[in-house]
């Protein structure tokens, strides 16, 4: 075996890894990353790109089902391919993971196809499916090995049956009747995707709430619009067993309220864990947490100096942006650009309306027992809206009252996505929730929401009732 030097070392090359491995290589460091199956990971293969692409399919084929709305008729039966929906799903997947390739190119970082396995600190042994072991040793290294699916041990493992997102987002079929086990981001997603498609579609959630980890107000919102279109809602009741019926073709669901359901496909949605086994992780005397997850300080250094863990294997938040972000920061970090990652960072539900928030949740900031002032406005109110007909949604911000600073920033609606982006850097530059009302915001469109909302935090609010009359000085 021939043992190569890198001055960074990468395992795994999902949005943390392989934004980990360009940077290092745009900042002049020997880079090279290990990755054992598809470049991109589980956002660009099995999440984030694939999910989006069915759901825009859906979002249109749901719009052209209520096209009356906006006075359009639309003659003969509306329905869809799903052959072809797949077809450019794949398509843009197998673009996007040649994107990654070239990148790498481009930048000169050393990709290894293989399992990356840390055989003391700075040693790896990469190992591909076939041909000979490659050992590596490097000056610093990152983890970036992601996550997966958890799975309820004792429930079917017909995977064609019972089913996670890493199967869902591939199906080559569709379910009649399916149940989705968890009302968090993936079960949402794909109960809003599944109704559009024809779907009968139950989700059980065992919270109060869907969305129980955003502001408690969305999932509410949420939920009146999911019973709306006929999706069945069951919270605060768990799935308590299942077993195959029909031969193999139905599954039977136990539900903690007693009753029993019969489905022909479950889609189970109830979180990820980190992909840290047979990491090796031991040799080079790196710590997890009881769950798997590997700790890290601001700096995203484990307890191992020069070990850096990214992205959700470090358990900190679980989205792309938010890997990537850390695979940045943690190679600045590994390159001597000593610099703590502080960024807020937006969460984005793609559930037609769109769902995004960032900072603290009114629930958070109650119960760090902050003072707090909560604006309000809802989206219909806009010109915008009611011209485009998508009325849904509202807009609510979180102000501290003492300091007047933005804590938070929470939207259902149209585009609310997009429109996040400007709370996320107002809240990136610590402005005041003054700087949002301050701020001139294009008319018509759905952003106004957000500057009605920051002056209704000020108690300043145009277009909505007074809520007291603030008689200001005349002449003083
Ligand atoms: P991953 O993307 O999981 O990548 C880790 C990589 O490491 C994988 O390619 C894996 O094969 C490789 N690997 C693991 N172990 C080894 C090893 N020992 N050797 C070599 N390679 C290894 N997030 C969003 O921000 N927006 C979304 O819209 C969104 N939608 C999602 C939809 C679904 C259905 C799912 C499941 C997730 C979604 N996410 C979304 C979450 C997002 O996909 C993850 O947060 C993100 O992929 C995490 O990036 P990562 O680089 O940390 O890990
Ligand atoms: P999640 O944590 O968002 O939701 C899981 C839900 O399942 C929770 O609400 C939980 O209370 C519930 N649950 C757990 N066990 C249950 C049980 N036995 N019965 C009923 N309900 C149960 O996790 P997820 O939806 O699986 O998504 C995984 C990760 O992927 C998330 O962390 C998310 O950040 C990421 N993701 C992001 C996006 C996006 O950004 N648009 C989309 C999909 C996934």
């Amino acid at each position: 075996m021939t043992t190569e030097h890198f001055d960074i070392f990468v395992i795994g090359a999902g949005p943390g890894g392989y934004v980990a491995a360009l940077k290092a290589a745009q900042m002049g460091a020997k880079a090279a990353v290990a990755e054992q199956h598809h470049l991109g990971g589980t956002c660009l293969n099995y999440g984030c790109i694939p999910s989006k692409a069915l759901l825009s399919s859906a979002e249109l084929l749901h719009s052209v089902q209520n096209a009356r709305k906006w006075g359009v008729t639309v003659s003969g039966e509306v329905g869809f391919d799903w052959q072809e929906i797949t077809k450019h799903k794949d398509k843009i997947l197998r673009q996007l993971r040649g994107g990654v390739a070239s990148l790498f190119k481009g930048r000169g970082v050393t990709q290894l196809t293989g399992h990356g396995n840390l055989d003391g600190a700075g040693r790896l042994v990469v190992t591909p499916s076939d041909g000979p072991a490659r050992v590596v040793t490097a000056g610093k290294v990152i983890i970036a090995t992601g996550s997966v699916p958890v799975r309820i041990p004792g429930w079917p493992t017909d995977a064609a049956v019972v089913c996670t997102s890493d199967e869902a987002v591939h199906w080559t079929s569709l379910p009649k009747k399916l149940l989705i086990v968890g009302g968090g981001v993936i079960g949402c997603e794909f109960a809003c995707m599944m109704q559009a498609f024809g779907v009968a579609v139950t989700v059980v959630e065992m919270l109060p709430s869907l969305l129980p980890t955003l502001d408690q107000e969305l999932g509410k919102a949420l939920l009146a619009i999911f019973k709306g279109r006929g999706i069945s809602c069951y919270l605060d009741t768990k799935v308590e067993g299942m077993e195959l019926a029909a031969g193999g073709a139905a599954v039977k669901t136990r539900l903690s309220n007693g009753e029993t359901l019969e489905f022909d496909r479950v889609l189970v949605a109830v979180g990820r864990r980190p992909n840290t086994e047979q990491l090796g992780l031991d040799s080079a005397g790196i710590q997890t947490s009881k769950r798997g997850f590997v700790p890290v300080n601001d700096h995203l250094e484990t307890n191992v100096a020069g070990h850096y863990c990214i992205g959700d294997a470090n358990g900190r938040c679980l989205l792309a942006h938010a890997a990537s972000a850390h695979g940045v920061a943690a190679v600045e970090n590994a390159l001597g650009h000593a610099k703590p990652f502080v960024s807020p960072i937006p969460s984005a539900v793609y559930t037609f309306p769109e769902i995004a928030s960032v900072g603290l949740s009114e629930q958070e900031a109650r119960d760090q027992g902050l003072p707090i002032a909560i604006g309000r406005f809802p989206i219909g109110h806009l010109g915008k809206a009611m011209a485009a007909r998508h009325t849904d949604g509202f807009v609510k911000m979180i102000r501290h009252r003492e300091t007047g600073q933005l804590l938070g920033a929470h939207m259902l609606g149209q585009n609310a996505t997009e429109c996040i982006a400007a709370t996320t850097a107002l809240l990136h530059q610590k402005a005041s929730m003054q700087d949002v009302a301050d701020t001139v915001w294009a008319h018509p469109t759905i952003s106004e929401a957000i500057k009605e909302s920051a002056e209704d935090a000020l108690n300043m609010g145009l277009h909505l009732p007074p809520r007291k009359i603030i008689r200001a000085p005349v002449g003083g």
